[in-house]
C-alpha cells in the first residue's frame, strides 16, 4: 500500500523510568510510516484527498508532550491510537521512537521501540439471560465505544432465544456487533472479558446463565488458535442465535476455513 513517511521528527519530551528524566526531559526522534491509498490525491492534486503530514507532525508532538510516560512503548502506543482515531484514511501506522540520550552506562548511538498498529474488523456475538439483559447489553455498548481502541460500526437487532446446551435457565437475548478495533485478538479477548466482568459476569456453569457473554466470531479473515482463543469461533455454525444476527450484518461473508457464507 502507498505510504507517507515522516523521518527523524525531533521532540523534546519527558519520558523515562527515572525521576530526573521526567524532571529534565530529553530529545526523542520519531519515525512514522502512514499507510493509506494515495492514488486519488495523486490524480487530483488535492490536499483533502490525503492526510496532511504537517498536521500529523503536530499531533505526534502534542501526544509526545501531553503526558509523561515511563516507557517509550507507552508513548508509541498513544501516538498510534491517536493518529488512527483522528485520520480515518489511515489503515496502518508504523512508528519508531528513538531515545539517543537514554541514561545508559554503555557506549551506544540510540535505543528505540518500533511498533505497527492497524485497523481490524471483527464481529462480536452478545448474549445475556440474568439480571436486566437489555440494560447490560446497552452498558456493554457504551463501554466498547468508550474505549479508544474500539468502535461499534453496526449492531444487529436484538433477538429472544431459547437456552442452548441443556442447562435449565431463562430465555436469552442475543445479537451481534460489527466492531472496528486496534486491538490484536488476544488483547480484544481480554478487553471483552473486562466488559463482561463490569456487568457482573461469573463463570461457574458451562453454558449456564450469564449477565453478559461477548464472543469473538470473526476477526478480519484471520484463522487463529491458542490455548484460550479460537477464531473463527468454533461453535458458531451450531448456534442459530449467533448465525441469525450475524447474517443480518454480513450475509455474504465467507467463512475463512469452510468457505460457506453465514
Ligand atoms: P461460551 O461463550 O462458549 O458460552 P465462555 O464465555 O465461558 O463460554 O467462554 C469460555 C472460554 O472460551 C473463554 O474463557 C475463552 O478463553 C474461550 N474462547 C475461545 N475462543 C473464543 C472466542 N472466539 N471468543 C470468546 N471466547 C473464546
Ligand atoms: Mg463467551
Amino acid at each position: 500500500m502507498d505510504r507517507i513517511k515522516i523521518q527523524e521528527l525531533k521532540v523534546f519530551a519527558h519520558h523515562g523510568v527515572f525521576d530526573f528524566e521526567k524532571a529534565q526531559g530529553q530529545n526523542f526522534f520519531v519515525n512514522a510510516t502512514l499507510f493509506l491509498p494515495l492514488q486519488k490525491a495523486g490524480r487530483t492534486d488535492a490536499l483533502e484527498e490525503t492526510v496532511n503530514y504537517a498536521a500529523v507532525c503536530d499531533d505526534i508532538v502534542n501526544e509526545m508532550q501531553g503526558k509523561n510516560y515511563d516507557l517509550i512503548e507507552a508513548a508509541a502506543e498513544a501516538v498510534c491510537v491517536c493518529l488512527l482515531n483522528k485520520y480515518p484514511r489511515l489503515q496502518q501506522v508504523d512508528l519508531e521512537i528513538r531515545k539517543p540520550e537514554a541514561p545508559l552506562d554503555a557506549d551506544f548511538s540510540s535505543v528505540s521501540v518500533y511498533i505497527s498498529r492497524k485497523r481490524h474488523r471483527t464481529y462480536i456475538a452478545f448474549g445475556a439471560n440474568l439480571g436486566d439483559p437489555l440494560a447490560q447489553i446497552s452498558a456493554a455498548k457504551e463501554a466498547i465505544n468508550a474505549d479508544a481502541s474500539c468502535k461499534i460500526l453496526r449492531s444487529s437487532e436484538i433477538i429472544k432465544t431459547m437456552p442452548y446446551g441443556g442447562v435449565e435457565q431463562d430465555d436469552f437475548v442475543n445479537g451481534a456487533f460489527l466492531i472496528e478495533t486496534l486491538y490484536e485478538p488476544e488483547e480484544l479477548l481480554d478487553f471483552l472479558h473486562c466488559v463482561e466482568q463490569m456487568q457482573g459476569r461469573v463463570r461457574d456453569v458451562v453454558w449456564g446463565p450469564r449477565t453478559l457473554d461477548l464472543d469473538i466470531l470473526l476477526f478480519d479473515r484471520l484463522v487463529y488458535e491458542s490455548e484460550r482463543l479460537f477464531i473463527p469461533h468454533r461453535d458458531m455454525k451450531n448456534r442459530d442465535f449467533v448465525l441469525e444476527p450475524l447474517a443480518s450484518l454480513t450475509p455474504d461473508f465467507c467463512h475463512p476455513v469452510t468457505g460457506q457464507t453465514i
